[in-house]
């Protein structure tokens, strides 16, 4: 089973793929967090994306697209993935759609969440991460027990440099999925559309029939 969550960024897609994942059984690949332990590994590939993610920016579709495809070839990738983050543009939609056909696998679902600006902007100006376990937090909707300490681990929460406000209304602007990709799923009848902008566990189950039904459908 492979699946797609599509969404602006800050729409909760990284939280939903987590608990996906572990429902379905499969990976969940978020090329956002492939690029940033690029960049804490100093390697090259997170060099040459860091000039991008500090301005907010996409990173080139080659530079993506190679990332990805190296990482859905690990055998953990075997039993299906849950993609978040990617693709974000047609090429990248087309580019993956082949690999996978190469390798007689397909895309079941392309989960769209869509979610308000305004909300998006008060959700990710919010969040606090673990620099440990990636662990979650919200000041407002989920604030940890003690301020910027994670309540799993006890280690340090940090902030973003993309999550500030400023970038973040910069990101909205670059990096709504395009409607040229929206189409290019909506044709192939595997784009299912998600209101992200409701309470997280009714997301969770909204996003559970949405693939139920395309199951079920392809059982029948
Ligand atoms: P995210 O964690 O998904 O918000 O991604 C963080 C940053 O990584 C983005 O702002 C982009 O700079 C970069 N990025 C992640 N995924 C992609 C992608 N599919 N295409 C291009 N750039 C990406």
């Amino acid at each position: 089973m492979n699946l797609i969550l599509l969404g602006p960024p800050g729409t909760g897609k990284g939280t939903q793929a987590k608990t996906l994942a572990k429902r379905l059984g499969i990976i969940h690949v978020a090329s956002g967090d492939l690029f940033r332990e690029a960049m804490s590994n100093g390697s090259e590939l997170g060099k040459r994306a860091r000039k991008y993610m500090d301005r907010g920016d996409l990173v080139p579709d080659e530079i993506t697209i190679e990332m990805l495809l190296e990482r859905i070839d690990q055998p953990d990738a075997d039993a299906g993935v849950i993609f978040d983050g990617f693709p974000r543009t047609l090429q990248q939609a087309q580019a993956l759609d082949k690999a996978l056909a190469e390798r007689g696998r397909s895309i079941k679902a392309a989960l769209h969440m869509t979610t308000p600006d305004e909300e998006i902007v008060r959700r990710l100006s919010g969040r606090w991460l673990c620099t440990n376990c990636g662990a979650i937090f919200h000041e407002e909707t989920k604030p940890p027990q003690e301020a910027k300490v994670c309540d799993n681990c006890g280690h340090a929460l940090a902030q973003r440099e993309d999550d500030k406000p400023d970038v973040v209304r910069h990101r909205l602007e670059t990096q709504r999925p395009p409607a040229e990709m929206l189409d290019y799923y909506r044709e192939r009848g595997t784009l299912l559309e998600v209101d992200g902008a409701k309470e997280s566990d009714q997301v969770t189950k909204d996003l559970m029939a949405a693939i139920e039904s395309v199951t079920a459908s392809l059982a029948n």
